[in-house]
């Protein structure tokens, strides 16, 4: 019997989706289930984004593209820098990639290997952590703490380096908490980084134009001293609702960029052609569908903390980026993983247990509020009666 290298047995999963299956399994003999545990938004792709994609079908956009994406996708993605965080990229270090994960793939594989430590978030997008687990690095968690509003400590993480230490994932706003770390903090986080040269950082940034209550979003772009060692992960699956389309893109450094075109030309080959073009229409077009989508998404957040807040023994500081809140379940008397199982099987609500973002997710659960407000309700409403059945 053949056996895959032993590698694999250390590579991870997102269970998000394994809640996904599970849910559309309940549906589908019969039961009435709530989301909340997919982290995708509920609304369709902006229109004038889909007929972008389907004009370059027409006009026989079918074939293999560069591996690094097509010139006029690059230079747009080099605009909305521009537009977004008021820097200067150049089209040439844009990289576009099929969805922010193959990103965060190609950065992991080109700084992990065995005897190499890698800090992550935790709790943070599980990827993370699967795929330094997956090199044979060592993954060193960064604790995320709702101290600090979910924000990473630049203090924190700094006492982590080790003479091993060869990458930096930090994410902001933040999967799964949504949390947004203050420019101070990102401040401190650089100047710190000074002192260790050798590290390289791979800034997540894909929920970067989801923030709230007149908190900004400060990209590490912005930081001359670190450009020759960042990466910068970002894409449309979430601010143009695309998810399905597999579109991300990254600005990476010189030495590095020719390391990811590599990995590109061997796996994946190209983005879809078409998909390329539709994220030009995002890009370039109208942003009014990504400020409705991100207000909409403002009033449903509201909605979720108060409910959260109101439920008994559980309670949920207001997450200001994303569209997740991350409410503290330890009150219960509750595992994390218990309650949300027994969420999904009894009341027919699936969010997602903390520990699925990292050890110290434990006393969370994560909630997506991508769902329309009247799902919330039904959800939080759901959640209160079994929790006062059950606590
Ligand atoms: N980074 C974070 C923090 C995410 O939450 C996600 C998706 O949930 C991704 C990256 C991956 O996005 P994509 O679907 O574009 O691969």
């Amino acid at each position: 019997m053949p056996q895959v290298v032993p590698s694999f047995e250390r590579i991870g999963e997102e269970n998000a989706f394994a809640v996904l299956a599970r849910a559309s399994a309940l549906a589908e003999q019969g039961r009435d289930i709530v989301n909340l545990g997919i982290g995708q938004p509920d609304m369709p792709t902006p229109p004038h984004i889909v007929e972008a994609g389907i004009k370059a079908l027409r006009d026989g956009h079918h074939g293999y593209t560069p591996a690094i994406g097509i010139t006029p996708l690059r230079e747009a993605v080099a605009r909305d820098i521009q537009r977004r965080h008021r820097v200067e990229v150049s089209p040439d270090s844009v990289m576009i990639v099929p969805g922010g994960k193959v990103t965060m793939f190609m950065a992991i594989l080109m700084f992990g290997a065995p005897g190499v430590e890698i800090l992550y978030p935790d709790p943070g997008f599980p990827i993370y952590r699967s795929m330094i687990a997956f090199t044979g690095a060592t993954p060193v968690p960064v604790p995320i703490r709702e101290e600090n509003g979910f924000a990473f400590s630049a203090e924190e993480t700094l006492s982590l380096v080790t003479e091993r230490t060869r990458l930096l994932i930090v994410n902001s706003p933040a999967n799964p908490t949504g949390g947004v770390t203050p420019k101070a903090e990102i401040d401190a986080l650089v100047e710190g980084l000074a002192a260790y040269p050798d590290i390289a950082v791979l800034s997540d940034e894909i929920y970067g134009t989801m923030t709230y209550d007149g908190q900004a979003h400060h990209s590490l772009l912005a930081y001359e001293g670190i450009r020759d060692r960042l990466i910068y992960l970002d894409g449309a699956s979430k601010t143009y609702a695309m998810t399905g389309w597999r579109l991300g893109w990254s600005v990476w450094p010189k030495p590095f960029y020719d390391a990811a075109r590599k990995l590109a030309v061997n796996s994946h080959s190209c983005v879809n052609a078409a998909t390329q073009w539709a994220g030009i229409a995002a890009l370039d077009g109208p942003q009014d569908c990504v400020a409705a989508m991100v207000a909409e998404f403002d009033r449903r957040r509201s909605l979720v903390v108060e409910g959260l807040n109101a439920l008994p023994n559980v309670s949920c500081i207001t997450p200001k980026g994303a569209f997740y809140a991350f409410p503290n379940i330890t009150e219960t008397g509750w595992r994390a993983k218990t309650l949300a199982k027994a969420l999904l099987e009894e009341a027919g609500v699936a969010v997602i247990g903390g520990p699925d973002f990292g050890v110290y997710g434990e006393g969370y659960l994560r909630l997506s509020y991508a769902n329309s407000p009247e799902n919330i309700t039904r959800a939080l409403e759901r959640m209160k009666t079994f929790l006062a059945r059950t606590s």
